[in-house]
């Protein structure tokens, strides 16, 4: 069986200023000790991305986009930012598909594959996010519609640090969470599919469960099979809030215990 390191992502979506960046600062000084079992990113505003970068160095804390635009390379395409100026201002990592943009701004599975494989093509490591809506939950078609969105919107091939992210959408700034059996169980689903698609390279795929993280709930979501790590919104905002959540996994309990 791989063993995947955990990878713990915050995504401040439209909020942060440059006096936010002391949050950044906060959490590195935070997560310092456990950043050698757990991969922690953080995922500003573009705004924010290359002042982020400068101040996190070489520290435990990686950046990462939440968006970038479908076209690869440099064009007149006004107000849109490619996955390369992503990399050039620090990023590693960008979040694709995430449900504020698919339900909130109608983008289609295709257009977020399109930015996967962009994404891919600059070196960065694509998250593409997937997740239910509350009355495919209703109706019993949880699965499908995730099987779905997986089929239509995952990169062409698996780039080193591909990432899906299970994100219910009823769960997104909710504080509402699934039950650890239903986590697993579309879990498992995500996992049958990435191996259905990309074959042995699916075991290196880190699939990441979003939607009302805390630190109250983190230990148990860590816990639930087939979960390797969190995509937190609201909780990532506060370094002690964010570096809470970190602190229950159990990889970053084995190094302070040295175990
Ligand atoms: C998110 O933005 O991806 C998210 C999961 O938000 P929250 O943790 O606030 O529910």
């Amino acid at each position: 069986m791989t063993v995947r390191k955990p990878l713990i992502a915050g995504n401040w979506k439209m909020f942060g200023r440059r006096a936010d960046l002391t949050q950044l600062t906060a959490l590195a000084e935070r997560t310092r000790d456990v950043a050698a079992g757990v991969d922690i990113l953080i995922c500003p505003p573009v705004t924010l991305l290359a002042e982020a970068a400068v101040l996190a160095g070489e520290g435990p804390v990686l950046l990462g986009a939440q968006d970038c635009a479908e076209t690869p390379h440099d064009a007149a395409q006004t107000g849109e930012i490619n996955a390369a100026m992503l990399a050039d201002a620090g990023a590693r990592y960008v979040i694709v598909g995430h449900s504020e943009r698919r339900a909130g701004r109608g983008e289609t599975d295709l257009q977020v594959r399109v930015k996967a494989d962009a994404a891919a093509a600059a070196g960065l490591a694509p998250i593409v996010c997937v997740g239910e809506s509350y009355d495919a939950r209703l109706a019993g078609s949880a699965g499908q519609m995730v099987t779905r969105q997986l089929a239509g919107s995952l990169p062409h091939a698996a780039p080193i640090g591909l990432t899906v992210a299970y994100e219910p959408v009823w769960c997104v700034g909710t504080d509402k969470t699934p039950t650890p059996a239903e986590i697993e169980g579309m879990h498992a689903l995500i996992g049958a599919a990435l191996t259905a698609r990309f074959g042995s390279a699916a075991a290196r795929v880190r699939v990441l469960y979003g939607g009302s993280v805390n630190a109250t709930n983190a230990g148990a979501i860590f816990a639930t099979p087939g979960v390797d790590g969190a995509l937190v919104g609201r909780a990532s905002l506060n370094a002690a809030d964010f570096a809470a959540i970190i602190s229950a996994h159990p990889a970053a309990q084995a190094l302070r215990s040295g175990n």
